[in-house]
């Protein structure tokens, strides 16, 4: 799922595409793309809006438009945006299409249909985006952005020592700070020298600046290279490169870059955790509560049994279980990468006009 690095290299391509168009209407295939409207009123309401300014907070964008209003488009697990010329044809998973006065179209493709857009007006007291006057700010719940000069280490830290949870929890928890996924998550643990699971009291002021710096700078490598093309990953102007320089992130197996010792992968509340056991050493006050969290997740991806099959093919071509391992290993990362080649193939395809005039 796209996140902060991502969301912002989208954000700026659509921006220098879109800045200054007129939206003239909308039309919808799938009405729960549509947070805020009815595809009929949805597109009532943008109509005539010129679009002043394209940004992003946390991990969706914000399109401001005259007339006090802003769109926010969240592309959760599978949105991708295009803006094309309206005489392309409209391949199946575009679900929204919205018109732009200068005969181009800004499409909304979403294979999985998660993605979300909303249309809300600029409070007029509070400057927050709200569905009515002296409603709640859609972005109340949100932490702070990690790349905002004002969020200073002072701040990450009085926000840390006031949470319970274990590291990976809190960076995903987007109430603590905004943006963070599970990729960068697992970097940035792997970079400050930080286990996933370790929790948030026993770190030492060292350790909560490295993570605070960690932080930023792999967000910011990130948005350099445009973010990383992993599943459907891509913006408007093409791929970015970062998946090229992560550490330990779908590198299960793999020598870690700092000791040699290969990268672990254990799957946490659904989502898997990339680390380095060495490395990223658990003070003896977080040992026993992680360990019964490690066996679980453990026992469950046994239960599972697919990769344990593949692991006793390995084994009998004379592997060792080690080895077999990181074959797996390799394979599945290889599969994920061919997979998502194909589907980003497939969505170039529908963007092959791309270029503006
Ligand atoms: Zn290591």
């Amino acid at each position: 799922m796209p996140e902060l690095p991502e969301v912002e290299t989208v954000a700026r391509d659509l921006g220098r595409r879109i800045l200054g168009a007129t939206l003239v209407g909308a039309r919808s295939s799938w009405a729960r793309t549509l947070r805020s409207h009815t595809p009929e009123s949805f597109g009532a309401a943008i109509a005539g809006r010129r679009i002043e300014g394209v940004g992003r907070r946390a991990k969706q964008i914000v399109i401001e438009l005259s007339g006090g209003a802003a769109m926010t488009i969240h592309l959760k697990m599978t949105g991708q945006l295009f803006v094309v010329p309206a005489e392309l044809p409209l391949d199946p998973y575009v679900r929204l299409v919205l018109e732009l006065a200068d005969g181009r179209e800004v499409r909304f493709r979403d294979i999985r249909k998660f993605g979300r857009v909303g249309l809300y007006g600029r409070d007029p007291g509070s400057g927050g985006l709200v569905s009515e006057v002296g409603g709640v700010d859609v972005f109340a719940a949100l932490g702070p952005e990690p790349l905002d000069p004002s969020f200073t280490l002072r701040d990450f830290r009085r926000r840390l020592r006031r949470r319970k949870g274990r590291l990976k929890s809190m960076l995903l928890d987007q109430s603590f700070v905004a943006g963070v996924g599970n990729i960068y998550a697992d970097e940035a643990l792997w970079a400050a020298r930080l286990h996933p699971l370790r929790t948030a009291q026993t770190l030492h002021p060292p350790d909560e600046r490295r993570l605070y710096q960690s932080i930023r700078s792999i967000l910011a490598e990130a948005v350099e290279h445009r973010g990383s093309s992993i599943d459907d990953y891509t913006a408007p102007d093409g791929d970015g490169s970062m998946q090229e320089q992560l550490q330990v992130y779908q590198r299960t197996g793999e020598p870690c870059p700092r000791c040699g010792r290969p990268i672990k992968r254990v799957v946490l509340g659904a989502r898997s955790t990339h680390y380095c056991s060495w490395c990223q050493r658990l003070p003896a006050a977080d040992r026993r509560g992680a360990a019964a969290i490690l066996r679980g997740a453990t026992a469950g991806r046994r239960r599972s049994g697919g990769r344990w099959a593949e692991l006793a093919a390995e084994a009998a071509l004379g592997l060792t279980p080690s080895e077999a391992a990181r074959a797996w290993a390799r394979a599945s990362a290889e599969r994920t990468r061919r997979a998502a080649a194909t589907r980003r193939a497939a969505a170039r395809a529908s963007a092959a006009e791309n270029e503006p005039a």
